[in-house]
């Protein structure tokens, strides 16, 4: 007999019932910092007032209804987010892999609709991360994801990150698009370096190709922008969002400039869920919240005084801590020990953090995080790193 659950997933014993803020209570009666935010997802820390306020008064009106209808949210939600970014137009779903897949779609499609339909191959980064569904499996196409999937499909081709003369080379006659992770996030914050994610842009101007951002991880305020190509002086055409948007919520959106977003003609692409009014009335606070006056000057200021500190740990600890690697909240310490052991030292001190590739843990804590919790971080950090250091 197996379990009913499927075993896809190896989880921690811990489990939680309650969160508040940047606190996660745990059922065996701990308290737990949490810099994990469920993989950069609850970015405004649990149960923040105004996500639960914009779900429960929501919910008791009006959860779904179709597409077939107006939804008033969804045209209040995609106009802040056109307010608050390069893109004219934005498609709502309800997870990444979805946000991303429309995203690939929109690439073909543009190519299609603009008279080169051979065109529906898109470059993509060695070590990157964009989602579960077939197509982002073979989009970043690691052996670990693609492993006993049948044939990988077809029309995408990977190259190292940040080197701009292996993506002329892969250029071909039907190359549509570029997809990247502006920081990859699973990869181990792995940061791009702004010069090629310029040069890339450049590229594609050049070629006539479509240039997509995968800001699933690092959207939504988690590297002090609300976006990370904020942080570059150039936007992509299209950028998938999710994770933060919707603070636990499960939301997706894939906005677009104009030129691609009007080849998605009526009947092109579709979702029964995706930007229903519950969710709308969520990702709605969440932007409000975020795109406040301050919120994300906040965030920057934070963000400072934790680098700081991490960066002390490292110097600190030579033998424990490589390097800290990251921007924003968005960070990682890459490990000289087993990035595992870090991780359950961390937790044994009541701090969760995240695992992430090239033996790196993320530090991923929810934007609201305060001084005094940086504090406990660092401090529960040192006692890790005395312990691994022995
Ligand atoms: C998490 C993530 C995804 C996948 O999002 P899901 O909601 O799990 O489908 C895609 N790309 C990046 C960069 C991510 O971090």
């Amino acid at each position: 007999m197996i379990p009913p659950l499927l075993s896809n997933y190896a989880p921690a014993e811990l489990s939680f019932e309650k969160g508040e803020g940047a606190y996660l209570m745990g059922n065996d009666g701990r308290r737990y910092l949490d810099f994990a935010a469920g993989i950069a997802v609850t970015s405004l820390g649990h149960s923040h007032p105004k996500v639960v306020e914009a779900i429960t008064e929501q919910a008791s009106k009006l959860f779904h209804v179709s597409n077939i209808f107006t939804i008033p949210g969804q045209k209040e939600l995609a106009a802040k987010l056109v307010n608050a970014t390069f893109a004219d137009a934005v498609f709502f779903c309800n997870s990444g892999a979805e946000a991303n897949e429309c995203g690939l779609k929109m690439i073909r499609k543009y190519q299609s609709e603009n008279g080169s339909p051979e065109r529906f191959r898109v470059i993509a980064f060695e070590g990157s991360f964009h989602g579960r569904t077939l197509a982002t499996i073979a989009a970043a196409g690691q052996d670990k994801l693609l492993n006993g999937f049948g044939p990988v499909m077809d029309g995408f081709d990977q190259v190292p990150v940040g080197d701009i003369d292996a993506v002329k080379a892969a250029i071909t006659s039907e190359t549509a698009g570029v997809i990247i992770e502006p920081i990859l996030g699973e990869g181990g914050i792995q940061v791009v370096d702004p010069e090629f994610l310029r040069a890339l842009r450049a590229l594609c101007d050049a070629e006539g190709l479509v240039l997509m951002f995968d800001e699933i991880q690092t959207g939504m305020g988690r590297t002090g922008k609300l976006f990370a190509y904020e942080h570059l002086g150039m936007s992509p055409d299209i950028m998938s969002s999710a994770k933060a948007l919707g603070n636990g919520f499960p939301v997706g959106a894939c906005l677009a400039v104009e030129k691609v977003a009007k080849c998605m003609t009526v009947g092109s692409h579709g979702t029964t869920y995706g930007g229903n009014p519950l969710a709308m009335a969520v990702a709605g606070a969440v932007v409000d919240v975020m795109t406040e006056d301050g919120f994300m000057d906040r965030v920057g200021q934070v963000a400072g005084h934790l680098k700081q500190s991490l960066n002390g740990d490292v110097d600190r600890y030579p033998s424990v801590l490589e390097e800290l690697r990251g921007v924003g909240l968005h960070l990682g310490l890459k490990c000289k020990v087993e990035n595992t052991k870090l991780l359950k030292a961390l937790q044994a001190n009541g701090v969760l953090t995240v695992a992430g590739g090239d033996n790196v843990v993320r530090l991923l804590p929810p934007l609201i995080i305060e001084e005094e919790q940086i504090s406990e971080l660092i401090s529960a950090l040192e006692t890790a790193c005395e312990e691994l250091a022995q």
